[in-house]
């Protein structure tokens, strides 16, 4: 006999996922605008499935086993197919640790950033581990990247093109990826890329996310999928580009006008942003980062 309320799990988890199509072949799973947290099991960052005919190639694998495997589920009701091969844009865990669903079911080839093996093994406590539910995180576990990328490279599935391109130098993270499917001309652009929020520069840099976003302008998309965020249109870029950029500039001026350390995140406040997600929490550290780049910064 059945026992109502009893549902498969005990812990309630505040989110609910549900793919957003981009174009014909591309559906994105677009996670909370927050910092992980047990309500939201870890589902605050994007990751998105790309059909290419007979398998799905994945653009970063979201932050859990269990999520991936919702994920898949999902899809799944759209059309089955086996998860060939995932592209890892970047090293941040909240991108790749659903990776562990994927290649215990599919075996599945994981291509991705170099910093993935270098700086994690089977034992390390990334923060997934160390802010989710034992719920959130079971069946989670670290796996190596099968193919580090250092220089462009052109994948071809079935028949859909990928172009995994490396930023080049520290922009998000110290090796950060973009993706493109020219067919759809569609620009996954790894966490270079957030709108709706505030990103944490804590391993980036203001120049580097500057040049990011250069490179980008340049390159002729129809779809641009952030990291974070929910706008996936052409305009996705315009409040990264608008904070670095702003940022840069005030930082430079407080500089000029020898506001020292400890008084530049009074002095510098980014207020255009203070209604943005996660404001309070990442605004000032991005803001101190910032100085400690530019203070003695030469324009290139
Ligand atoms: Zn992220």
């Amino acid at each position: 006999m059945a026992i109502l309320g009893l549902s498969t799990s005990v812990f309630a988890h505040d989110y609910k996922l549900e793919p957003k199509k981009i174009n014909d072949n591309t559906w994105c799973f677009l996670g909370k605008l927050e910092a992980p947290t047990k309500n939201n099991g870890g589902f605050m960052s994007n990751h998105c499935y790309v059909n290419t005919g007979k398998n799905y190639v994945l653009i970063d694998a979201g932050a859990t086993y269990e999520l991936a495997k919702q994920a898949y589920e999902k899809m799944s009701e759209i059309k089955k197919l086996p998860v060939s091969t995932i592209i890892l844009t970047h090293e941040h865990d909240d991108h790749w640790l659903g990776a562990s669903f994927y290649k215990k079911e599919f075996n599945s080839k994981l291509i991705g950033s170099s910093l993935i093996n270098k700086n994690y093994n089977e034992n390390s406590k990334t923060r997934m581990f160390k802010m989710l539910s034992e719920d959130a995180i079971k069946n989670t576990s670290i796996i190596k990247v099968d193919e580090e990328i250092k220089e462009v490279k052109t994948l071809k599935v079935d028949e859909v093109e990928f172009q995994i391109i490396p930023i080049g130098r520290k922009a998000h993270s110290s090796d950060d990826l973009f993706v493109y499917v020219p067919s759809n001309k569609t620009l996954f652009a790894s966490d270079v890329v957030m709108n709706g929020r505030i990103t944490s520069n804590r391993d980036g840099s203001v120049i580097g996310q500057l040049k990011a976003v250069e490179m980008i302008e340049k390159m002729d998309y129809n779809n641009l999928i952030p990291g974070h965020g929910f706008d996936t249109s052409k305009n996705a870029i315009n409040e990264t580009k608008q904070y670095f950029t702003l940022l840069k500039q005030r930082v430079l001026e407080a500089v000029e006008e020898e506001v020292g350390a400890a008084n530049i995140t009074k002095h510098v406040k980014m207020e255009e942003f203070k209604d943005k997600a996660l404001y309070e929490e990442l605004n000032s550290r991005n803001v101190f980062d910032a100085y400690s780049e530019l203070e003695f910064y030469e324009e290139e």
